[in-house]
């Protein structure tokens, strides 16, 4: 399962900073997640919360915020917002030359540490 490699990944950066500012315990990460990176953000903190046991982020929650997908159209030349998790053409004038620039971020926006 992808999620799972993710949660891991999430939690060994987590884990690294926390340790690198001399902190002893994480007890909230705050993730940014594309609606188009695919990653499903429940399956993401199912993994995460299996994971997090053995670390010294076992008490920490995990607050995932979704970033919608958003582009630019090089045909209308508007920027445009969609609600789905892809884009296949421009929502204005259905071109399909368009620049996605938000919405597959995978990221740590934030952790509350001890
Ligand atoms: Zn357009």
């Amino acid at each position: 399962m992808h999620e799972v490699s993710i949660a891991e990944s999430l939690l060994d950066v987590a884990v690294d900073n926390c340790r690198q500012s001399g902190h002893t315990r994480i007890n909230s990460i705050q993730v940014l997640i594309g609606k188009a990176s695919g990653v499903m953000p429940e399956a993401l903190l199912f993994a995460f919360d299996s994971m997090k046991e053995d670390t010294i982020a076992r008490d920490a929650t995990l607050d995932i915020v979704e970033v919608p997908l958003r582009g630019h159209c090089n045909v209308c030349g508007k920027d445009f917002e969609v609600e789905d998790r892809y884009v296949l053409a421009c929502p204005n004038c259905g071109g399909l030359q368009y620049t996605v620039s938000s919405g597959r971020e995978l990221t740590i926006a934030e952790m509350e540490v001890e």
